[in-house]
């Protein structure tokens, strides 16, 4: 640490020699107040805020333990290569919170299953493929890559043969003539923006296209559409296509929907250009009837104040293509990963540190919904709410939703985790789909900062699988919780709240 204090320094140095040329030659003197003198005097002296200066060593050695410790690497194999996708309601969504369980019982957790009650949705044969287009070889068809879209329901079983429409948004969708897309297949060919994910906004990219995923096949169904495409929402170059959920609007009749790679939206918008296309597609997707399964909860019991929470979470449940590495095995691992370090360090924080793997993230949050009305009564003694579930490549630091004032609260934490690069704390409208409840009714929210230039290229792909995650990464990422958890369990007054609604 000495020496980031003597960088820091140096750094403050250079900074008064370029910004007040004229009048300093010297560090401390009349310097005039503003943000930046704050700035350089935080970086001198970033003080110990709500927390000792024992305290702050403690978190120094849980980020040093995560960066060498395989705990959760090992983990996110098991879940993945192991026990392998876990849709909702599936045997492999039951198997894992099985193993989840056990492995908090293992740590000296308390481990409470919550029952919640999930979709069943499941996947079946999924072809399409065209028979005829403008330039076609008499006699042959042309192969449509696509994947279901997660809830959506079946063709009949020897599929449907229609024309495809094609718009690039809701917007030229409105401006079709009426009775335009009725008997027919609507292709929603929104691109997504890979230009915003290149330059990281990737989460900005995904908002902006997986609008047409969600509402496409209502959107469509209620102009009478037979069934729907949607471009993927994700950047993937390699045919892939994105599942991912969509929600029909109960007051409209349910079509088929299947997502499309972009090389195969483009094809489809280059052909009906120049004429008519007509396709057979097949989707044979199962909607079972709803199943019970759980929330895995893990309380690492609170010294001083058992009664608060923070919960550190990710979610159990994930698409069906893939195995669920980075969405999100890894958010469950490094969630596990803080209670293995407490356990390890032998820490015992003033609170409960209480991880949750979420169950039916992706097809509904269920889970989230459960533990909301279950721990209503609660929510006034949970006092932060860290999830990991925006994929785990390099974290630059912290994201908070809730009081402004966090920014301030956090600064000795983020300090500690200046060697591994993950010193930035940003507000953020959104940290986590499933403690996003908790955020609203003023429960601090907290997420490790994402690197998210590549996450949306494997996001609901079958590429989503352990190797697309790297261990050093990953160990950032687990160090980022845990030296949060450590910091909210541990602090001498709680995190700033907001107000809430
Ligand atoms: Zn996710």
């Amino acid at each position: 640490m000495q020496r980031a204090a003597i960088q820091s320094a140096a750094a403050l140095v250079f900074l008064l020699s370029i910004s007040c040329e004229a009048q300093a030659p010297a560090i401390q003197p009349a310097f005039p107040a503003g943000p930046l003198a704050q700035r350089m005097s935080r970086l001198l002296d970033p003080g110990t805020g709500a927390w000792t200066q024992e305290q702050v060593a403690a978190m120094a050695r849980i980020r040093d333990a995560a960066m060498s410790d395989d705990y959760a690497l090992a983990e996110l194999r098991h879940l993945t290569d192991n026990i392998g996708p876990r849709l909702s309601g599936s045997p492999q969504a039951a198997k894992a919170v099985e193993y989840v369980a056990e492995e908090m019982r293992a740590l000296g957790a308390t481990v409470s299953l919550e029952k919640t009650t999930v979709p069943h949705w499941v996947r079946g044969t999924e072809t399409a493929e065209l028979v005829h287009w403008q330039g076609m070889a008499p006699g042959t068809t042309q192969k449509v890559v696509l994947t279901a879209l997660g809830g959506s329901v079946a063709t009949p079983a020897a599929g449907l043969t229609a024309q495809v429409v094609v718009v690039p948004s809701f917007e030229a969708f409105k401006a079709l003539p009426d009775g335009a897309v009725k008997g027919k297949i609507v292709l929603f060919n929104h691109a997504f923006d890979k230009e915003l994910a290149a330059v990281g906004l990737g989460g900005e990219a995904y908002g902006q296209a997986v609008v047409y995923r969600g509402a496409g096949p209502s959107v469509a169904a209620a102009a009478g559409a037979v069934a729907v495409l949607v471009r993927s929402v994700g950047g993937a170059d390699f045919r892939l296509p994105h599942t991912g959920a969509t929600f029909y609007d109960p007051s409209v009749e349910k079509i088929p929907a299947a997502a499309v790679p972009a090389e195969d939206a483009d094809m489809l918008a280059t052909l009906a250009a120049e004429g008519r296309v007509e396709m057979h597609l097949i989707l044979t997707p199962q909607t079972l009837p709803k199943v019970e399964s759980y929330n895995v909860i893990a309380d690492w019991k609170g010294s001083t104040h058992p009664e608060q929470v923070v919960i550190v979470s990710g979610h159990l449940d994930s698409w069906d293509l893939g195995t669920g590495a980075i969405d999100d095995g890894a958010g469950v691992v490094v969630s596990m990963q803080v209670i293995h370090l407490m356990q390890k360090l032998g820490l015992h924080p003033q609170r409960t540190i209480r991880f949750i793997a979420w169950m039916d993230e992706e097809s509904g949050s269920e889970g989230a919904a459960t533990y909301a009305a279950e721990h209503a009564a609660e929510i006034k003694e949970h006092v932060g709410a860290p999830e990991s579930d925006l994929g785990c490549d390099h974290p630059t630091g912290i994201t908070f939703a809730g009081s402004s004032a966090l920014a301030d609260w956090l600064q000795p934490v983020a300090h500690q985790l200046e060697p591994i690069g993950a010193s930035l704390i940003t507000q953020g409208p959104e940290v986590g789909e499933d403690i996003e409840s908790l955020v609203s009714k003023g429960v601090p929210g907290f997420t490790p900062t994402q690197d998210s230039r590549f996450y949306f290229n494997y996001h609901h792909t079958a590429a989503d699988t352990f190797d697309k995650v790297d261990p050093k990464h990953l160990a950032q990422n687990a160090a980022v919780m845990a030296v949060t958890a450590y910091a909210l369990a541990d602090s001498s007054t709680p995190a700033p709240r907001s107000t809430g609604q």
